[in-house]
């Protein structure tokens, strides 16, 4: 009976730490990249931060690229437009 209480309670220790462990995984995880602002390229979507980004300025708007090809892809669309 005794080392039944036992296996119980281990059990119940090892889920609660199981939970514990989880918790601060995931807590990590949402945390937002510290100190880096991240920018949406407007051709492919993709987020980059401002150290790997490609910057370019079209009409008078920063923009922020993931490559050149994309920065380039996004002038085209806007010389096709006009
Ligand atoms: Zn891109």
């Amino acid at each position: 009976m005794r080392l039944l209480i036992w296996l119980i309670l281990i059990y119940v220790g090892f889920k609660i730490v199981q939970g514990f462990l989880r918790q601060r995984v995931e807590g990590e995880q949402s945390l937002p990249p510290r100190g880096e602002e991240t920018h949406r390229d407007p051709v492919c979507g993709v987020y980059v931060t401002e150290a790997d980004a490609v910057v370019g300025r079209v009409e008078d708007k920063r923009l922020y690229f993931c490559s050149m090809a994309c920065l380039e892809k996004y002038r085209e669309q806007l010389e096709n437009k006009s």
